[in-house]
């Protein structure tokens, strides 16, 4: 390959995105990844044993309303069609997830139509009884604040459905791919004007001739300067069971305080259409676990108050004064964003 005009540090969905971007504008493009594979935190592997594709970093289900993006990640994989739904499990009874009809007539034994359940739910006692149920233990076992610290105000927030409709989320494109989540980032790479390294980590005053698009954390580049971005973690424990089907879904979180875990995900349950997985007796589950963050660990959730805004905007700004540098995804941007945001934010970047 040519010389190196463009590096592209770090090689998640926004990284991979644009180093495609660059690479079919004509530019020679390293992509360096600190791990020692790309994809990011939708990195998945397959289970040697039994052909699951675990989501090593958690369930990750693609979903968009943006039909820019649809149409170019559809370039590169076809998805299964599978659309996301989420149980949750409260005092032993399994209630379908988002606040709807399903979940409201189960916990109170009724039997409301859709005209009815908005006037309902404005009774504050059966408002606090479901943000109690629902939404308290799981919030503070999420962001590791005691459970009188959440504000009932949340539960206001919560859109109530006046319907059975339990798609957890509300875009018509979505699924997960069917090659697997990998095969995308594979065939991102794969272009004659792109070269990988993997297992190299960029460092600021790196490839002083090339332009960087850096999505590594922002704090970091910068050596904490002014001290390190708050985030919440993350632990993941992952089981292989003796069971056809352990819970009959793929994701049931758990609610309660006195349960450590917030979530059990089981992934065969993302790929129906592999029969050679589906009628196995083996299944892999994972249990995941809320963490605090130190320095070293994976970060997960930028912990977004006032105080951690305005540090990243101070990092922002000293990015902003390198030229050739340019910061994005969400360790560079310091804020959760969906895969589809993400693909977006590299897909409208001006190169
Ligand atoms: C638990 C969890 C579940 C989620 N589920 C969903 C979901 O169901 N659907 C959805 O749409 N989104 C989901 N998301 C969001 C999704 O993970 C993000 O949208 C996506 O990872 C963002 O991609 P990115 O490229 O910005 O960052 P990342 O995926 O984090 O990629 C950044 C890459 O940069 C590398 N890197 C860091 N520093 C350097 C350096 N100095 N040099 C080289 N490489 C470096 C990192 O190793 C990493 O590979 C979820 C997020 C979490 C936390």
């Amino acid at each position: 390959m040519e010389e190196i005009n463009s590096v592209v540090a770090g090689a998640g969905i926004w990284g991979c995105t644009v180093a495609r971007r660059l690479a079919e504008a004509g530019r020679k493009v390293l992509v360096l990844e600190k791990r020692r594979a790309v994809g990011g935190n939708v990195r998945c592997e397959t289970d040697p044993e039994t052909g699951i594709e675990v989501h090593v970093y958690g369930s990750h289900i693609f979903h968009t309303h943006n039909g820019a993006v649809w149409d170019f990640i559809r370039r590169f994989v076809d998805f299964n069609g599978y659309q996301h739904k989420v149980m949750a499990k409260y005092e032993g009874k399994s209630y379908f997830l988002p606040l709807g009809l399903a979940l409201i007539n189960k916990f109170f034994s009724t039997e409301l139509s859709p005209c009815e359940v908005e006037d309902f739910m404005k009774d504050e006692k059966r408002s606090k009884a479901i943000f109690d149920a629902f939404f308290r233990g799981y919030t503070s076992k999420q962001w590791g604040r005691a459970p009188e610290s959440i504000d009932p105000e949340i539960i206001r927030r919560v859109p109530v459905r006046r319907s059975y409709d339990i798609n957890y989320f509300n875009d018509y494109n979505q699924g997960i791919p069917l090659s697997g989540y990998n095969s995308l980032f594979e065939r991102l790479l794969d272009h004659p004007n792109i070269r990988i390294e993997c297992g190299r980590r960029y460092r600021l005053g790196d490839f002083p001739d090339a332009k960087v698009y850096y999505s590594g954390p922002v704090d970091q580049l910068f050596g904490y300067r002014f001290g390190a971005l708050p985030w919440r973690s993350l632990r993941f424990e992952t089981e292989r069971l003796p069971l056809a089907d352990y819970q009959g879904t793929s994701v049931v979180n758990y609610p309660q305080i006195d349960v450590p875990y917030t979530r059990i995900h089981e992934f065969k349950h993302y790929h129906p259409e592999r029969k050679d997985v589906m009628t196995r007796t083996e299944t892999i589950i994972m249990r995941e676990y809320p963490a605090s963050w130190k320095m070293g660990d994976e970060p997960y959730y930028p912990i977004a108050d006032a105080e951690s805004l305005a540090l990243a905007g101070r990092y922002r700004d000293e990015a902003a004064k390198i030229p050739n540098l340019v910061i994005g995804g969400r360790l560079g941007g310091y804020r959760y964003l969906d895969m589809d945001q993400a693909m977006a934010a590299a897909l409208e970047l001006e190169l």
